[in-house]
């Protein structure tokens, strides 16, 4: 599941073009869109999705949390939009050529000038689009974005919460972006136990929890996210993984055994030396 990391480098992607000689995304206009599989589109009926999206150009692209936020121009006398997505479990966001968009997991496809197509692939079918006129519409219902929050407002935020550093982290509305995957690498970096509760923690290891989300993300950001299945192919964190899916094997800092656990139902790694 793609966390910040991946959502950023497929918004940096989207910004600049990709070195094949994909386009930018941003300065295209969508000729033509169409929702071919309707109940991705949040809210509004395909139809609709179609007509409110049709001769808008791409203005910006942004990010909070796991959403992209694509930013669409006027149309005649209609106020600009911003259309959210939510890639979820399989979801995929390409420029392709038109003439590449017809995929068998193509659930979005916008045509755009110049023969490209802003396609969205997911094969799973739980990902999302939103189209509204204020993006905190959709963010609003989730924390500060974990790039963008400060360390003060961190602190405080936590300072408010009760139960497992680990589940508090993946909580979407304390911050949002942060999975599984940085969530583990996150804690150990802190050194703390995914299981530690937020109320035992001081001032220091709040600050401390803070720099090593704040890194981890960058690191992944760095190395184009991390690349895991088919679905998310491209980036190279996984080669950074100190302890996400490192069961049994030597922990990089001390030389025992890497633990697993469960966490809020969700498979978590830590070291029980270097994590207290
Ligand atoms: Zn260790």
């Amino acid at each position: 599941m793609p966390e910040l990391p991946e959502v950023e480098t497929i918004a940096q992607q989207l910004r600049a073009g990709r070195s094949d000689g994909t386009p930018p995304l941003i300065g295209r206009t969508i000729v033509r869109a169409r929702a071919l599989w309707a109940r991705e589109i949040d809210g509004m009926s395909a139809r609709a999705f179609e007509r409110q999206t049709r001769n808008r150009a791409v203005t910006s692209i942004g990010r909070h949390g796991k959403y992209l936020i694509i930013g669409l121009g006027e149309a005649g006398t209609a106020a600009p939009l911003s259309m959210l997505v939510h890639l979820r479990m399989s979801g995929r966001l390409d420029v392709v050529a038109q003439v590449d968009a017809g995929t068998k997991h193509a659930r979005v496809v916008w045509e755009l000038d110049g023969g490209w197509a802003l396609r969205f692939d997911d094969a799973r079918k739980f990902g999302r689009v939103y189209l509204v006129a204020d993006p905190a519409q959709v963010t609003g219902r989730t924390g500060p974005d974990a790039l963008q929050i400060s360390a003060g407002e961190f602190s405080e935020r936590l300072s408010h919460r009760r139960g497992a550093l680990k589940s508090i982290l993946l909580d979407q509305a304390f911050i949002a972006g942060v999975g599984n995957i940085y969530a583990d690498e996150s804690l150990f970096l802190a050194g703390l136990r995914p299981k530690r509760l937020a109320q035992t923690l001081g001032d220091a290891d709040r600050l401390r929890l803070h720099a090593a989300v704040r890194q981890t993300l960058l690191d992944g950001v760095a190395a184009n996210g991390a690349s895991f299945d088919w679905v998310y192919p491209g980036g190279n964190y996984q080669d950074n993984f100190r302890v996400y899916g490192r069961t049994g094997r030597a922990c990089v800092t001390c030389g025992r055994p890497i633990q697993r656990i469960i966490v809020g139902q969700r498979s978590t790694h830590y070291c029980a030396h270097c994590q207290k």
